[in-house]
């Protein structure tokens, strides 16, 4: 009787194995990253995003659940580099959740280890509303990007479950197989748009554009985070002649007024693509993304 209460204790203490309560607990402020952690955790996590995928990540309505989501995460995956600095901070706070504070395991920004682009040469002032201060955050839209990504968990989860860790190793090796062979299958597709110029709303593009070459050459905010101004749109519309540019990308979260009005003004095609998942488009694994933006792109490009 003492031995089987003793072995009670020890299951209740440290977890049944295989026992879902044993599942580490991971919540994302986006779920692009979700979808990477769920790939790698597989059974072995839970996996929650706070942002919806057609949500602007720079500009989310925290909701008190969010709190809840936090104060219960054995790991939490944040951006970095201010992306989510006007709205996750508080909360974080708020959650009084040690396991995910600054420098804790559980504490993953997706940023350490991607080298970034649009890093300022001076410090910027936020003041003037620029959502970029410490260099571009839509890194994710970048393949090479989520294969890093893939890394950075499968080491956290190795550290917080040392025992399911060749599980999360073989997922990542699959993960990045899955990669590498579908980025060579994009870029064929790519191929005869090499150069081709390219305007987008905000600048979430650039490493888009990097990998699959393309060359941005404006964008419909005059800086990151700021609406157009009438001055800014009219330098746009000669831009647009000037450099023969055929396509404006924009996310299906910022009004559609300039790029219409711009698109009535120069027969520019606007294609409303996606950054993140999109489960009504179809879009519900992190390779999804690139399938639909890729096909959008090279459909109207191919209109001549
Ligand atoms: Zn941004």
């Amino acid at each position: 009787m003492k031995k089987a209460l003793m072995v009670l204790t020890l299951l209740v203490l440290f977890g049944m194995p295989g026992n879902a309560a044993a599942k580490l607990n991971i919540v994302t402020t986006t779920p692009d990253f979700a979808a990477i952690a769920e790939e790698i955790g597989g059974d072995r996590v839970e996996v929650a995003s706070l942002a919806k995928g057609i949500q602007d990540p720079h500009f989310v309505d925290a909701k008190p659940s969010f709190i809840r989501q936090l104060n219960r995460a054995d790991i939490l995956i944040e951006g970095g580099v201010d992306l989510e600095v006007g709205w996750l901070p508080p909360i974080l706070e708020s959650s009084r959740n040690g396991k995910i504070q600054k420098d804790s395991p559980g504490r993953i920004v997706a940023s350490s280890g991607i080298r970034l682009l649009d890093v300022p040469t001076r410090p910027v002032d936020r003041s003037q509303g620029d959502v970029h201060p410490l260099g571009n955050p839509h890194y994710m839209l970048d393949p090479e990007n989520g294969k890093i990504l893939a890394e950075q968990i499968s080491s956290r989860l190795c550290q917080l479950d040392a025992g399911s860790c060749p599980y999360f190793q073989a997922n990542r090796d699959a993960f990045v197989r899955r990669i590498d062979q579908e980025t060579a299958e994009w870029k064929k597709r790519m191929a005869p748009y090499q150069g081709t110029k390219i305007i987008t709303y905000h600048a979430s593009w650039p490493y888009f554009a990097q990998r699959f070459g393309l060359v941005v050459v404006g964008h419909v905010e005059p800086k990151p985070g700021i609406p157009p101004s009438p001055g800014h749109l009219e330098e746009m519309i000669d831009l647009i002649h000037r450099e023969k540019v055929r396509i404006l990308i924009m996310e299906p979260y910022f009004s559609d007024r300039a790029p219409n009005f711009l698109a009535e003004k120069t027969g520019i095609q606007v294609l409303v693509l996606y950054p993140s998942m999109a489960p009504d488009a179809g879009i519900n694994r992190y390779t999804d993304i690139f399938d639909f933006d890729i096909g959008k792109i090279t459909k109207a490009l191919e209109k001549k």
